[in-house]
């Protein structure tokens, strides 16, 4: 959820009536775009399954941490397989459009565990696919799990890349519902054997939102708590009070953090970013930034490099 709708659908109307005039296929702009000049420096792991590798692109991003990237859908859904000693943690499972699991067997023959950042549709999309998925014990997770989101226009022309899978089904595309296996709360820990993920309860996004902390590798997963990129914080389900105390918490564990790997657009960030961004929210929230309006209605406060999305004013 990192692009501005307007922009895209009055671009897709352009596009399509030169593609009309032209008899082109249109190719969206974020695509022409891509890849992100972020990802140069980043080894990509090629997938043996031609379908899977046409759709995801998988990047070590640490020792046994891949980042699945899904770069041909305009939300560029980013999720990491964290492998231990005797199983492996999926943290998000995509849009659903690609076969995830079948990655993830590529990539480990452990047995693997979903954990959501938080249960927005475009980190649930393979949840379906697996047999143990954690839950936060919210009420927003259990409602999520039911699925029978609408998200068609996920995939309408602008918002791909390039051609959808092979045999995926578009009209029938919504999210799926999912069983929670266990439910799970701040400060739990997940152990894969020889390597401790903890549940950092990062609520403000949605009431479900989490990070998971891999402190002896000083791996910070942040998800939709912070990405680079201009981060939406407009829904209902969201709480700017909550999510101003996740941030607070997030920058105090800034100086053991040596990367933050968030669930948009770019896997690798600095810890630096956690205290910008709790500086950037703190300032906005004072009412110390004119908010930029876009089209729609929507307004976008930028400190720095950090960027907040709302819809209307006053709106902080
Ligand atoms: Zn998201």
């Amino acid at each position: 959820m990192v692009r501005p709708l307007v922009p895209v659908l009055l671009f897709i109307l352009l596009a399509g009536c030169a593609s009309e005039l032209l008899g082109q296929a249109e190719i969206p702009r974020w695509c022409k775009e891509s890849p992100r000049a972020e990802f140069k420096g980043l080894e990509r792991v090629r997938l043996r399954d031609a379908r899977n590798d046409a759709w995801f692109e998988v990047y070590r991003v640490a020792a046994r941490v891949f980042a699945v990237y899904e770069p041909r859908q305009s939300e560029e859904t980013i999720g990491y397989l964290i492998v231990g000693g005797k199983k492996a943690l999926l943290f998000d499972s995509g849009m659903g459009i690609g076969d995830v699991r079948e990655v993830v067997t590529e990539l480990t023959k452990l047995p693997v565990v979903v954990m959501n950042s938080h249960t927005h549709y475009d980190h649930v999309g393979g949840n379906w696919e697996f047999d143990t998925v954690y839950g936060m014990d919210t009420e927003f997770t259990r409602q999520s799990a039911r699925g029978g989101t609408e998200v068609k226009g996920e995939i309408a022309s602008g918002e791909i890349c390039g051609a959808l899978p092979e045999g995926f089904d578009a009209k029938g595309y919504r999210t799926r519902p999912w069983k929670i296996a266990e439910l799970k709360h701040d400060g739990d820990k997940i152990d894969l054997g020889g390597r401790v993920l903890e549940i950092v309860a990062t609520p403000g996004h949605t009431p479900d939102a989490i990070c998971l902390w891999d402190a002896a590798n000083g791996l910070l997963f942040t998800g939709d708590t912070y990405y680079k990129g201009t981060v939406w914080l407009y829904r209902p389900e969201t709480d700017l009070d909550t999510y101003g105390r996740s941030v607070t918490r997030l920058a105090a564990l800034a100086p053991h953090v040596k990367m933050v790997l968030g669930a948009h657009n770019v896997p690798v960030m600095p810890p630096t970013v956690l205290t910008e961004l709790a500086a950037a929210f703190a300032k906005v929230r004072a009412g110390e930034v004119a908010g930029k309006d876009e089209p729609g209605g929507k307004v976008v406060y930028k400190v720095g490099e950090t960027s907040f999305l709302r819809w209307g004013r006053p709106v902080f």
